[in-house]
This record gives structure tokens, sequence and C-alpha cells, in this order.
């Protein structure tokens, strides 16, 4: 059955097919455009994403949107969204049966929202996705897998960077891989300069 997306986001709202709706404060659905070429899924929201019931707009976020401005992606670019859309207690991981519990939603959102590039923040998204548990981030990051008609790329979650600033040029790096792929593949307008990477670090507020 086709619906639309607001119709989505109301199914989203008003979820409870899992326990993490008895402590969310909002469903977290989406930041970005849909349609949109290029689709960030990360593992679940954190606190503030709870508050404000948008995803990656925490310290981690700000990061993550740090880097995709100096890489030229703009608002209709991409579309922000995570494996579950209720916050885990604790910012624990979530679990396997919460992720499955969330999949339908999630492959609705892709399905509406057509990504030709599905980019996996963090080990945690890769495995809730793929179920692929024995891939090492160090080993799969920055490549293309092809599956179901998607190229879908894993790096490593914002969050991490924000925890090991050293490895920032690595996801850098794979953003820069994602947005000449989307050029070549004619989904972002090309640059007109080389970008340089942002070195600041977004305020904790
Ligand atoms: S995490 Fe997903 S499946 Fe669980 S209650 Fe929230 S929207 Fe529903």
């Amino acid at each position: 059955m086709k619906i639309s997306w607001n119709e989505f986001v109301e199914q989203c709202k008003n979820c409870h097919a899992c326990p993490l709706s008895e402590t969310r404060k909002n469903v977290v659905v989406y930041r970005g455009s849909v349609p949109a070429p290029i689709m960030f899924v990360g593992e679940g929201p954190g606190a503030t994403e709870d508050e404000q019931g948008l995803p990656f707009v925490g310290q981690a976020g700000r990061l993550l949107q740090l880097l995709l401005d100096a890489q030229g992606f703009d608002m209709k670019d991409f579309h922000i969204a995570n494996v579950v859309k209720c916050r885990p207690p604790e910012n624990r991981v979530p679990t396997e049966t919460e992720a499955s519990a969330c999949k339908p939603l999630l492959a609705t959102q892709i399905l509406i929202t057509k990504p030709k590039i599905i980019v996996l923040l963090g080990k945690t998204a890769y495995t809730l996705f793929t179920g692929d548990k024995s891939a090492k981030m160090t080993e799969i990051r920055g490549r293309f897998i092809e599956k179901n008609g998607y190229l879908i790329m894993p790096t490593f979650h914002p969050a991490y960077i924000l925890r090991n600033n050293n490895e920032r040029v690595k996801l850098w790096q794979d953003i820069d891989i994602v947005r000449r792929k989307a050029v070549e593949m004619g989904l972002m307008d090309p640059l007109n300069t080389e970008p340089d990477m942002p070195t600041e670090r977004p305020s904790s507020k």
C-alpha cells in the first residue's frame, strides 16, 4: 500500500511497536529533504534529538553538518534518519529486537525518500542495517557496497570523531568520496574549488 510522506510521519509518531516508545519524548523521523539523492542513517536519537524531535542536531550532528556544509551539501541533497526512531535510554545501543521492530518504518522511509546513496554512520548502524556483525569499520569504511539497487557506504559515526578528533580526516575523506560519486551520477552539482576540511570543534550546547 502506498502512503504519503505525511501519513508516514504520522504512522511513526503513533508507533508503539517496541518498548522505546515508553521512554521517548519525541519520535525522531528525519531532517533534510524528501525525496533526496543521499540518505545518512545513524543508530538512534540521543538526548538533544529526543528533545527536538530531529536527528543529528546535538554536538555530533553539528560536526556532521559542518563537514556536509564544507563539502557543498545543500538541504535538497540529503535526508538524515536513524535505524531506530526513539531514543534508547541512557544512550545505550539499540537492541536487535528494537531495530527489527523499527525496520519496516525505515524501509518505508527509504522507499519514499528514494535515495541512490545510503551512508551508514557507525558500526552499530552498519550492523543493524546489514546484519553483518563481523566487519571492522576500519576495513569497510569509505567503500561502496551495491545492494538492492542502492550504493551503501559505511563510515564513522560523528560522535566517534568527537572523541577521536585525529580521525576526523577519515570521515571527511568518506564524505568527499560520497560527494564525488553523487556528482558523477548527476545527483549533485560539482564544486568550483576543492573544499578544505573544517578543523573547529562544534560547541557542546
Ligand atoms: S523505535 Fe521505532 S519501532 Fe520502536 S516505538 Fe519508536 S518508532 Fe516504533
